[in-house]
């Protein structure tokens, strides 16, 4: 086993058993709810948005691993950030999931980057980018619950 893969390995479980900003967000400015129904899995993302700029952002939810994961990872990346930024993390990070670009040093994925063996497993695409669907349809302001079917 590569040293990647068990880091890889470590990361996912420690954030699918301790996930960060895994709570309902009270004053939240918007909300998406999220369903990846190949997989089961199931996310609330909760964003509060200060003059563009996300200033606290949380998920609640029920859905394998690989979605929690992806969902508490996102949460403590994007905590802080403009909405552009947000935009241009998923950008890279749907890239590298899908395989079609490796992470650059610039996009500052952070953790996230563990993510890339998804690539290896495109069943499981959907559940490592359900929360980010989700998150960047609440940012539009979309009213309708996201599904990746
Ligand atoms: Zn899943």
């Amino acid at each position: 086993m590569s040293e990647l893969r068990e880091l890889y390995q470590e990361l996912v479980l420690d954030h699918n058993s301790r996930p960060r900003n895994f709570r309902e967000l009270e004053n939240a400015t918007t909300r998406m709810e999220g369903y990846n129904p190949l997989c089961g899995d199931r996310v609330t993302v909760y964003v509060k948005l200060d003059d563009g700029r996300i200033e606290d952002v949380s998920f609640q939810g029920s859905g394998c691993a690989i979605s929690r994961a992806s969902a508490s990872m996102m949460t403590s990346t994007v905590k802080g950030k403009t909405i552009p930024e947000a935009e241009r993390l998923f950008g890279a990070f749907h890239e590298m999931v899908t395989g079609e670009a490796e992470p650059e040093e610039d996009d500052d994925l952070g953790d996230l980057e563990v993510l890339a063996g998804v690539a290896e497993f495109p069943s499981r695409v959907k559940c490592a980018t359900l929360s980010w669907h989700s998150m960047m349809s609440a940012l539009k302001g979309q009213k309708e619950p996201v599904s990746t079917e």
